[in-house]
């Protein structure tokens, strides 16, 4: 199998546990050469997710080279860093870790000298992991309650996202995808959730994920950095 045909069976399969059909299913190139993400593209894919900026520039730039007249999008799925995030302009459609109220108020000050648009999720870290980005569940509330104060034309709220916890463990697991559910539910209805990855994404999928985030299911293991 290809890896288009693997993208498209893992999608048709999500979109089957779901129900949704407009699952969103972000095939995550990272650590992979633009080539990999060429095959999947000439294949049919339109949705690519990277989480270094720098590596994910180095790609979208070979990308538009080519195919300067098509479309595509570009996902940044990593900790987005202050310093580096006027590079998402322009080049990402989507960023998926917005991790502090600190970064969220960087993002708007950018996004108003900015004329591309970017759409954001904020990122919840539910397992409590010192190594996992994001903002806690008692920040929810109060920076969801001024999300107005940090959205405009060029800078839009898609939603929440999350990471299951690092051992894979089912039940943890599904306990943090249905608290991020949850907390949609009350505090941002109608909002995506990001969450699901190559290990968890049938758990992800059954607690009402609207977009998983899947690399090594697609691409097999990443073979660089
Ligand atoms: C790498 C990565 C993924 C994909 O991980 P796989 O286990 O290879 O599917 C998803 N989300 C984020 C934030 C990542 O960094």
């Amino acid at each position: 199998m290809n890896l288009s045909e693997r993208y498209f069976r893992i999608r048709d399969e999500a979109i089957a546990i779901s129900g949704n059909p407009n699952l969103c299913l972000i095939a995550v190139s990272k650590r992979h050469p633009y080539s990999s993400l060429r095959d999947a593209f000439m294949g049919g894919v339109l949705d690519f997710g990277e989480n270094q900026i720098s590596e994910g520039l180095g790609k979208i730039q070979e990308w538009k080279a080519e195919f300067p007249e098509r479309n595509i999008y570009f996902h940044h799925i990593g900790p987005v860093q202050t310093g580096s995030l006027r590079k998402l302009f322009g080049n990402f459609q989507f960023t998926h870790g917005v991790g502090s109220l600190n970064t969220l108020k960087e993002l708007k000050k950018r996004s108003d000298k900015e004329v591309s648009s970017l759409k954001y999720f904020l990122q919840v870290n539910l397992t409590l992991e010192d190594s996992k980005n994001g903002i806690l569940e008692e920040e929810v509330t109060q920076i969801l309650g001024s999300i107005q104060d940090y959205s405009s034309d060029r800078l839009i709220f898609a939603g929440l996202m999350t990471m299951g916890p690092t051992d894979e463990d089912p039940i943890k697991t599904r306990e943090v995808f249905k608290k991020l559910r949850l907390i949609r539910d009350d505090l941002c209805p109608g909002k995506s959730l990001s969450m699901g990855m190559s290990g968890d994404y049938k758990i992800a999928l059954e607690e009402g994920s609207d977009i998983i985030r899947i690399g090594t299911a697609i691409f097999g293991e990443r073979n660089y950095g």
